[in-house]
């Protein structure tokens, strides 16, 4: 079935599939033995991306208070927000009651309306943690940390700084998506790697720089699709005499040596075949970054799923997921949610649901057990609630197919959360990472935008970045009392100690630009999430892939490259 979206800007055509329809019918709920079938979506799939990322404020963080025990804290809500924001020791706590915010549905007011109130009002986590962070309060949503700083989403990590989506990590600064990482900078999708440098997609490499779809392999630089290769540079062998003596000649610890490396190999890079799809051990998968999986669709950077369409993220694996951004582990029957685990499963338009939740529609925070309610927030091991007031299971039942005829009414079930229910200014939001927009685009469009002020506390100096010394060792430790001014937008930073020890250990020279600036710079390395179709520069045969056709990069099929490769 062919669809056109609904938002005024895009009106982009989309397809809704038999296989979507079924997933749709096999997920409606049921209430009293009827069920409530839920109808195709209205928006082109970009645009229920958009919406969900927009819930999601993932790397801006702010000093304020706990409204509760009144510690100086870090959290995702700054000072001047309207919200009641509790550290997270208070938040798990017993100190407050999430059903004293409870209040009856309302017929004669729109929906969306009704649960933004009830979420506005109810205490949020300044950010998402546990109590198992040792030393690492500028972090969110990360789980036994200990010694870091400016990590997002993600578990197990030691003395690491700046990056997004990891786990078991140690020693790591600047990298997105890594798991079982040591020692490694600038590295984005590696896995199993050990001191490894400005690097992407490779697995198992190790005392490596600049490589790019790369396994198994020791002591290269500079090399592309190589397999079990030690002393590559550019892709060629090298004796271990010379291969340390063009090494020591490229000045590899000074920031013009890895400049000019760095365009090198970009260059050469352009000159070697690529894979159309990074699928790895999946069946019946299109997207990109898949691994282990099977009948899964329109995905992009998921692991271990089974029967999934547009799906970004899930990295710990589900069954029966539709429509879901992040992140898995025991997930089945989630539809049109995003940061849902751990456990969940029949989800319905829900945002961080865990822990065991389960049937429950139209929620957030809902945590421990928590199952058949809707537009509920902060519940723990409750059941049959609505907006947070607790029913008898009768009355539960006899209320939801009514509530459910008056979403469909206004055409929104099935539908996620709008922008103007989140939390959060558009431009704080993961969606701005994906779907970029000026602030007078998110303003004409009725969201909210803020304008970011950097506090700075008091330093002794300022220096330009473009002024930093060529490498470490001619820094000295004051320079942690200095303020950087970013090169590229002026902004202010500075640098940690632990920070500082890690840079002294890998003999790297200092950052010349601001973390933001670093964060979008490795989001442009990775692909669009997006699949065209094109031919094989090899076979000719129509292939679809993250490559848009006027890319310079040389595209082959599977069959193709893995012909050349190996
Ligand atoms: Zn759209
Ligand atoms: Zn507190
Ligand atoms: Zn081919």
């Amino acid at each position: 079935m062919q669809q056109s979206c609904r938002n005024a800007w895009c009106k982009q055509p989309f397809e809704v599939t038999d296989d979507d329809l079924r997933f749709l019918e096999k997920i409606s709920p049921i209430f009293v033995g009827k069920k409530e079938p839920l109808p195709p979506p209205l928006l082109c799939p970009d645009c229920r991306q958009q919406r969900r990322l927009a819930m999601r404020n993932e790397r801006t963080l702010y000093p304020r208070m706990c409204d509760h025990c009144k510690k100086h804290i870090i959290s995702i809500y700054p000072a001047d927000s309207s919200f009641t924001v509790l550290c997270p020791a208070c938040w798990w706590g017993d100190s407050w009651d999430p059903l004293s915010f409870g209040r009856a549905y309302d017929f004669s007011r729109p929906c969306f309306d009704q649960f933004r109130d009830l979420w506005y009002a109810v205490p949020k986590i300044s950010i998402l943690a546990l109590n198992d962070n040792i030393n690492s309060d500028y972090a969110h949503d990360g789980y036994r940390l200990k010694n870091c700083y400016l990590i997002f989403d993600g578990e197990q990590a030691q003395d690491s700084y700046y990056g997004e989506v990891y786990a078991l990590i140690r020693d790591c600064s600047d990298f997105y998506y890594i798991k079982q990482c040591e020692l490694c900078y600038e590295c984005i999708h590696c896995q199993g790697c050990f001191n490894l440098r400005h690097s992407r997609f490779c697995n198992n490499c190790s005392d490596s720089m600049f490589l790019l779809d790369c396994s198994s392999c020791r002591n290269c630089i500079g090399c592309t699709n190589l397999h079990q290769k030690d002393h590559h540079i550019f892709n060629k062998p090298f004796s271990k005499e010379e291969y340390e003596q063009q090494r020591t000649a490229m000045n590899l610890h000074t920031f013009s040596g890895i400049r000019a490396l760095r365009e090198q190999a970009e260059a050469f890079f352009l000159t070697h075949p690529r894979k159309a799809m990074r699928n790895v051990m999946s069946e019946e998968a299109t997207g990109d970054n898949l691994t282990s999986c099977k009948n899964v669709h329109d995905s992009f950077d998921c692991m271990d799923m089974r029967d999934g369409r547009y799906c970004t993220n899930c990295i710990m694996g589900g069954t029966d997921a539709q429509d879901i951004d992040a992140w898995g582990d025991h997930m089945t029957l989630v539809y049109n949610c995003a940061y849902v685990g751990a456990g969940v499963d029949h989800l319905i338009a829900c945002y961080y649901q865990s822990f065991g939740a389960s049937n429950l529609c139209y929620s957030i925070y809902c945590l421990q057990g928590t199952r058949d309610s809707f537009g509920c927030v902060g519940l723990k091991k409750m059941q049959h609630c609505i907006l947070n007031k607790q029913y008898f299971k009768e009355e539960y039942e006899q209320l939801m197919p009514r509530i459910i005829g008056q979403m469909r009414e206004e055409g929104i079930w099935g539908e996620f959360f709008p922008p103007t229910v989140s939390a959060f200014a558009y431009n704080e939001t993961v969606a701005q990472d994906y779907f970029p927009l000026t602030k007078k685009e998110v303003l004409q469009r009725g969201w909210k935008w803020r304008d970011r002020q950097e506090e700075m506390s008091a330093v002794s100096k300022v220096i330009d970045g473009k002024l930093l010394p060529e490498s470490i060792e001619s820094v000295p430790d004051d320079v942690l009392q200095w303020a950087i001014r970013c090169e590229v937008t002026g902004k202010l930073f500075r640098i940690q100690p632990s920070e500082l020890t890690l840079y002294r250990k890998l003999n790297i020279p200092l950052p010349r630009r601001h973390f933001d600036v670093r964060h979008a710079a490795r989001m442009q390395l990775r692909n669009p999430r997006h699949l065209w179709a094109r031919p094989c520069m090899k076979c000719g045969k129509e292939m679809q892939t993250t490559y848009a056709p006027e890319r310079p990069e040389i595209v082959y099929c599977e069959e193709c490259y893995l012909k050349e490769v190996y």
